[in-house]
């Protein structure tokens, strides 16, 4: 058997720690259940991150889809801070308490990878990246992992279940399998070339037996226009400088004519090495660093009991209103009661907290993952490139 919890186990509960369980067990034999609000906040990210993009959300309704529970939220992608509430929760704390494991469990991890693939877009600009660590993660999880990969700002996804939820054609090149087996790089890019639908494009993997530079252009003229890129997932006992090896490879390319064959960059990519290695490189397949991306660690706390203001010690107390002016993009919260309409800076202001479900029903249509992967682009426009180690030395 697979070592994973089924979708039913969550709905029914079973992913919760125990305590929670025992607290709803004591609440309902001492008729002392409450109305509460709770709310999902972090009060730090990981990494020196200085905001986050909201992932998650669709599974939460899913979770709380028939439960007594209202719900407000930030949309799915939308750019968080800390301290910023990104999910409320109001009903009776014996509806809703037993879910807090899972809940949480399905915004923070997520959220950490869709955070860490929109770092690597904007640092990547126009360059395609993809997603390629569905492989460092249990099976059972890659469809969520390359949808937040995706909708954090990922081009594609290379695992086919992944494509199949979000609506796009799983995008890969070849593996070095396909060149050991068939015994030579240029013979498995014909092999590719012959058997597979001409929509896919043809990417030659050039660096197996030979020297890249030899084994580009040996792709180069055996498939001439019809080569897309070649890709290089030189390992890094070989690497030397690999920067070098880049610029020498389209050096060569260009001479020959191939100016319009793209290079393409695997293996242990992340943030740090991006902004240089943008000289040379077209598209990026980025793996672990993204898949293995730090967790966001929200909490959920009670913050409302019986309609009053309550919370632990080193939160504040009350359900908040969050706001972002549409000028100048600046965030405000408020106590919910209150209202606000205009920035300092004069512009409206828009409320990104939102209704989401009312006693268990959604209230709106969730939008398709493409326009998630939109919006959280439309917002990533107005970011600054996220410093890297490189960047700050
Ligand atoms: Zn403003």
């Amino acid at each position: 058997m697979f070592h994973t919890a089924d979708p039913k186990d969550i709905k029914e509960g079973k992913i919760t720690d125990i305590y929670f369980a025992r607290t709803i067990e004591i609440l309902k034999a001492k008729k002392a259940d409450k109305w509460v609000k709770a709310e999902f906040i972090t009060k730090n990210l990981p990494s020196g991150w200085t905001w986050g993009v909201l992932s998650g959300i669709e599974e939460c309704v899913e979770l709380l889809n028939d439960l007594k529970v209202s719900v407000r939220a930030m949309k799915e992608g939308t750019i968080f801070e800390p301290l910023q509430p990104v999910l409320e929760l109001e009903g009776m704390y014996t509806e809703f308490g037993l879910y807090e494991t899972a809940l949480l469990g399905l915004i923070c991890q997520a959220s950490g990878i869709a955070t860490k693939a929109a770092r690597c877009k904007k640092l990547a600009g126009e360059r395609l990246v993809i997603s390629f660590g569905a492989r460092r993660m249990h099976p059972i999880l890659a469809p969520m992992i390359e949808r937040s990969a995706y909708i954090g700002g990922c081009d594609g996804v290379a695992v086919a279940k992944s494509a199949e939820l979000i609506g796009e054609e799983p995008m890969g090149t070849m593996p070095h399998a396909l060149i050991i087996i068939l015994g030579d790089t240029v013979e498995a890019l014909k092999a590719f070339h012959e058997v597979i639908d001409p929509k896919i494009k043809r990417v030659a993997l050039v660096d197996t037996f030979g020297d890249e530079k030899f084994e580009a252009i040996a792709a180069a003229e055996a498939l001439g226009k019809q080569l897309f890129a070649v890709r290089l997932d030189t390992p890094s006992s070989r690497r030397g400088n690999f920067l070098r090896i880049l610029e020498e490879v389209r050096w060569e390319l260009d001479l020959r004519g191939y100016e319009d064959v793209k290079i393409f960059v695997s293996g242990g990519i992340d943030e740090d090495s991006i902004p240089e290695l943008n000289r040379f490189v077209d598209a990026y397949g980025i793996g672990t660093s993204i898949s293995n991306a730090p967790v966001i660690d929200f909490a959920m706390d009670i913050i409302e009991v019986e309609g009053r203001p309550l919370a632990k010690r080193g939160k504040m107390s009350g359900s908040k209103r969050v706001f972002r002016c549409i000028k100048c993009h600046a965030d405000k919260m408020i106590p919910f009661q209150k209202t606000a309409t205009r920035c300092e800076c004069g512009g409206m202001l828009e409320e990104i907290l939102v209704p989401f479900m009312k006693e268990g029903r959604l209230l709106d249509k969730l939008p398709r993952p493409k326009a998630v992967r939109e919006y959280v682009l439309s917002q990533m426009r107005r970011l600054p490139v996220p410093p890297t180690a490189v960047g700050k030395s």
